[in-house]
This record gives C-alpha cells, sequence and structure tokens, in this order.
C-alpha cells in the first residue's frame, strides 16, 4: 500500500470539498482506512480542508490515538472510528457543511429525494440527533444512525451538517456531491410547487 498516495489522496479530496462550496472556514473532515492495518488517516483538527496537505494526514489506531504525525485528529474521531467499527464495507468518511442540505438538517428533516438518481443512488438519508461539535453524544448518535439503517450512504446531522461513506473517498465524496445537487433540487421543487397549482404527489 503507497501511503503516500493514499495521503494525497486525502488531500485532494479536502480541497475539493472546499473548493466546491460543500464547507466553509475550519469546518469538515475526512478520514480513510489504511488497507491491510487497523489504522486510519484522518485530518488534523482546526485545518481547512481548503489548505489540508499531507502532512496534516495522521494515522491513527481505532482508539484514536496517534501513531504518526504532528498536532490533534479532528475533533469528530469518534464517529468516524465508529462508522469503521460498525460497517466494515466502510473505507472513508467525509464530514461536511453543505448550505442546502444543512437546510434539511437543521430542520431535522430527512433528505427529500425529488429526483430518480437520488433514489436510486442515496436510497433514505436520515438524520442524527443534534449534540454539539466533538462530543461524544455526537459521536454516538451518528454512529447510532448507522448501526440503525446499515445501507445508508450519507447521514444528515441536525443543526450541524452530514456525514458519507463510500468504499474510496471517492465514493464517499460523490454522494457528498450528489446529497447537496439533491437538496438544491429539493428545495426549488418545493418552492415551484408553493407558487404552482400543481398538485402535491403523493
Ligand atoms: P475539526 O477541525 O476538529 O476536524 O472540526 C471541524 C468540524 O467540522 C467539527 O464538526
Ligand atoms: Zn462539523
Amino acid at each position: 500500500m503507497d501511503l503516500q498516495l493514499l495521503k494525497k489522496e486525502l488531500q485532494y479530496v479536502s480541497h475539493k470539498v472546499y473548493q466546491k462550496g460543500f464547507t466553509q472556514a475550519t469546518g469538515g473532515n475526512i478520514s480513510v482506512r489504511i488497507p491491510g492495518t487497523d489504522h486510519v488517516l484522518i485530518k488534523r483538527s482546526g485545518v481547512s480542508l481548503g489548505e489540508v496537505s499531507i502532512e496534516d494526514a495522521l494515522i491513527v489506531d481505532m482508539d484514536g490515538e496517534v501513531v504518526e504525525g504532528q498536532g490533534k485528529p479532528s475533533k469528530e474521531i469518534g464517529f468516524h472510528l465508529g462508522i469503521y467499527k460498525v460497517r466494515p464495507d466502510v473505507n472513508a468518511v467525509v464530514h461536511c457543511h453543505p448550505n442546502y442540505t444543512v437546510g434539511y438538517a437543521c430542520l431535522g428533516m430527512e433528505l427529500p429525494l425529488p429526483t430518480v438518481t437520488a433514489r436510486k443512488l442515496l436510497g433514505y438519508v436520515p438524520v442524527a440527533e443534534e449534540a454539539p461539535s466533538g462530543s461524544k453524544e455526537l459521536a454516538q448518535y451518528v454512529t447510532d444512525v448507522y448501526v440503525k439503517n446499515q445501507d445508508i450512504r450519507i447521514a444528515l446531522m441536525k443543526d450541524h451538517g452530514v456525514c458519507s461513506v463510500g468504499k474510496t473517498l471517492e465514493e464517499a465524496y460523490n454522494v457528498v456531491d450528489l446529497a447537496e445537487a439533491t437538496a438544491k433540487q429539493a428545495y426549488i421543487v418545493s418552492q415551484l410547487r408553493a407558487h404552482s397549482k400543481a398538485p402535491v404527489p403523493n
């Protein structure tokens, strides 16, 4: 396994999340399992996803202890590791704050899925309960949603953001990309419906 390549991928996907506007300031964090080990690469706490370098990719064990790298791991390490423990099929986790999706998360609504693409690829998008960022409670609530819904690819986090998963970082990124487009489309649909006489479908 080329660790340098995996660090570069974490850097690349971090920059993409920020450049696409899926998070702001120093919000958001990304992690990926290191194949063939019990270790995970995770972003250093407090660094903007737009500025992440390969030195900001810390290696941690499944207890959250830093095995390699300087600084503290992301404060959301609890739900990253929690998800890896309950979902062996998951190798990458992306947490960020995309605007339209966060709108639905603030209402505590499951994400509406108005398109066939969203229904096929996202399936069901539940909401994890609210708790302060970085808290043990938040780690538990997000992990609980992934325990309760074994097939989901993304969950909303009440009043906060989203947490997506994938077999690869690219896959977890694409799920966020599709979820944010879907949230924007759902918002447009709700506005058009409110201003038209179209009957509400069942
Ligand atoms: P970190 O900088 O510690 O990763 O925190 C960012 C964040 O989004 C907390 O929810
Ligand atoms: Zn956050």
